[in-house]
């Protein structure tokens, strides 16, 4: 086997770097391994393969100084190197959380699958072999009869392309020049995302695949809570007007559950500190805001009616008699007032 013939049985160009030469082999031989490969063939052609690359390898060895040294090291290529993303892709998906995965931090199985062009053959289904193509015997082109047979026409043969070099359908993706890569990750997603974060997880191997993720996220609406451009996490709740106005305690939804919370008839916006959306990725806690809408009966009953009557009586005697207090005060003023007011009328 010559170095041409080499390159040509793995279907590379002389040009390929170290990396793509070996991620090439790799694929070859997992495709052609009689234990995986049926085709009756499928031995000789793993022989094949891998002479062609001991070959290559112990030329590139003896002519390049000898770095790259072998088989079974591939951070031997710098990860970076442009040749090494053609196995590498980077999927992008949507994934939704709910607004309390986003404030808590979540795991998540993401599964899926996509379908990408194959590597092996760049898509076109074929590999090109040593071989004379079969079709026009390596000539690259064919005779077609015209004119009743007394004129031959020379076209360009359409089994190799006219290269005259036989092919054969890529034993990766049998033929059909695109791979479909399932995958299944499990993603820890960190308390404090927010709708169109991209988060990037690490690219991990599929098969013939290097599959990175890239992950939009998306907050689903909740019924409850309310999540502000500014962050602020908060939550309108309607409370009975009475309860409110007695100072009583009501439950109130937050991230981590139901907390009862005591109502003030002085209030209408309650903050509970830490309790609201992460203020950064990872962050601590903000405040979380929760405004109650006192409801009151549209029309009071008679026996709401009575006890209303009831505690105004009461209530009136009590803050009347207070002279300090507002309502003791003005009651005091506006009897002034008014005798004085009748006094004028009199004199009249
Ligand atoms: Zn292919
Ligand atoms: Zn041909």
């Amino acid at each position: 086997m010559d170095t041409q013939e080499a390159y040509e049985e793995l279907g590379v160009d002389p040009s390929i770097s170290d990396a793509d030469l070996k991620a090439t082999w790799r694929r070859l031989v997992a495709a052609w391994h009689p234990d995986r490969n049926p085709n009756a063939g499928a031995d000789r052609r793993m022989q094949h393969i891998n002479k062609a690359y001991q070959h290559i390898c112990q030329l590139r060895d003896g002519g390049e100084d000898g770095s790259g040294n072998g088989a079974d090291t591939p951070q031997s290529a710098a990860p970076e190197a442009p040749e090494d993303d053609s196995r590498r892709k980077t999927h992008t998906r949507k994934v939704r959380l709910s607004l309390e995965e986003a404030i808590l931090g979540c795991t998540r199985t993401l599964r899926g699958s996509f379908t990408t062009t194959c590597n092996a053959c760049a898509g076109n289904g074929q590999r090109v072999l040593a071989k004379a193509c079969h079709t026009c015997h390596g000539s690259g082109a064919v005779r077609k009869a015209a004119l009743f047979g007394w004129l031959w026409n020379e076209e360009s043969c359409s089994d190799c392309g006219g290269d005259g070099r036989q092919r054969e359908s890529c034993g990766i993706c049998d033929g059909g020049g695109e791979l479909t890569v399932a995958y299944r990750r499990r993603v820890r997603f960190p308390a404090g995302v927010r709708e169109g974060h991209v988060l990037s997880v690490p690219t991990s191997r599929h098969g013939e695949m290097e599959i990175g993720l890239e992950l939009e996220v998306e907050i689903e609406p909740h019924p409850i809570f309310t999540l502000g451009s500014d962050g602020q996490l908060r939550c309108e709740m309607p409370v009975n007007g009475y309860a409110w106005m007695a100072g009583r305690w009501v439950e109130v939804p937050t991230p981590n559950g139901l907390q009862q919370m005591r109502l003030n008839r002085d209030a209408l916006a309650y903050r509970l500190s830490g309790q609201g959306f992460p203020t950064a990725l990872r962050g601590p806690r903000g405040d979380y805001i929760v405004k109650i809408v006192p409801v009151f009966p549209a029309q009071d009953d008679p026996e709401q009616e009575a006890l209303l009557t009831q505690l105004i009586a009461s209530s009136s005697k009590a803050t009347e008699a207070d002279k300090t207090q507002p309502l003791g005060q003005w009651q005091r003023q506006l009897k002034r007032w008014h005798a004085k007011h009748n006094a004028s009328a009199e004199n009249d």
